[in-house]
């Protein structure tokens, strides 16, 4: 069984605030914040509290909890963040391109005529620019 936090996690350390995350929502099982790299104005991560691997260690319930958060989300980046549409994005095992081996759910805004293409070329994120859009997602 996966134990509830992995210590060399660096997303279970961001559960636990012990490095820091703008974080836009959270729940009993759930959390969500802004991702440093992002594809796209608002993009966000939502993970589960609970350390799971991918999607498939994820516990179901766990699982269900960060659709409905990653659903919550991707309303806000609609109504205030004037997205057009959004990318709801897992990647599961390295060869998906996964990275961080916490499951979490890309919630990526989408916007008239934007030039992303999947996958996205990480790059270095505007702090300032990230932090204006986490403050328009909070609750
Ligand atoms: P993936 O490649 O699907 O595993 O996605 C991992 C995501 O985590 C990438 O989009 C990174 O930009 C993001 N990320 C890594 N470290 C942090 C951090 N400390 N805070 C927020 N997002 C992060
Ligand atoms: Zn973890």
């Amino acid at each position: 069984m996966t134990p509830e936090r992995d210590p060399d996690c660096l997303f279970c350390q961001i559960v636990a605030g012990e490095i820091p995350a703008t974080v836009i929502a959270e729940d009993e099982r759930t959390i969500a914040f802004m991702d440093i790299n992002p594809a796209s104005r608002g993009h966000a991560l939502v993970i589960p509290r609970a350390h799971a691997r991918d999607v498939h260690d994820i516990d179901t319930d766990d699982l269900r909890a960060v659709a409905a958060t990653a659903q919550t989300v991707a309303a806000r980046v609609i109504e205030r963040l004037g997205a057009a549409g959004v990318n709801l994005l897992n990647s599961s095992g390295a060869a998906a391109w996964q990275t961080v081996f916490h499951f979490h759910m890309h919630v990526i805004p989408r916007y008239e005529g934007d030039p992303l293409r999947l996958p996205w070329v990480p790059a270095s994120g505007d702090m300032a620019q990230i932090a204006a859009a986490g403050e328009q997602l909070k609750p």
